[in-house]
């Protein structure tokens, strides 16, 4: 257990972003100091399943990774659209379905 040499916080252990190895770190005033990769204690964390639900909004979302469903498109009629979920805010809520038509791009929600 190391201290920082400023303000004599705990230091704590931080992954590096690449994965190789880590650092100490201080909360406090920022202070850093590199770890040994060997050195490290850290487990390494496996990455979460890419099961992660694609949420609304992001402009940049590439919807061609979308998977299409058979759904009618309220406003042209179009019979394919793209789908995807978004969850609630509640945690015990259920997550709304969301859907692109792939014809005039306009989104709609499940109706229930
Ligand atoms: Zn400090
Ligand atoms: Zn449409």
């Amino acid at each position: 257990m190391e201290f920082c040499p400023k303000c004599e916080t705990r230091l704590v252990t931080k992954r590096k972003k690449d994965g190789k190895g880590c650092y100490l770190t201080c909360l406090k005033c920022g202070y850093k100091k590199t770890v040994e990769p060997e050195a490290c204690t850290l487990k390494v964390t496996a990455p979460k399943p890419q099961d992660q639900l694609v949420v609304i909004g992001k402009k940049e979302q590439k919807l061609k990774t979308l998977p299409t469903v058979s759904m009618e498109c309220p406003k042209c009629g179009n019979n394919t659209a793209y789908s995807w979920q978004v969850q609630t805010r509640g945690a015990d809520e259920s997550s709304t379905q969301f859907f692109r038509c792939t014809k005039c791009n306009y989104t709609f929600r499940e109706y229930s």
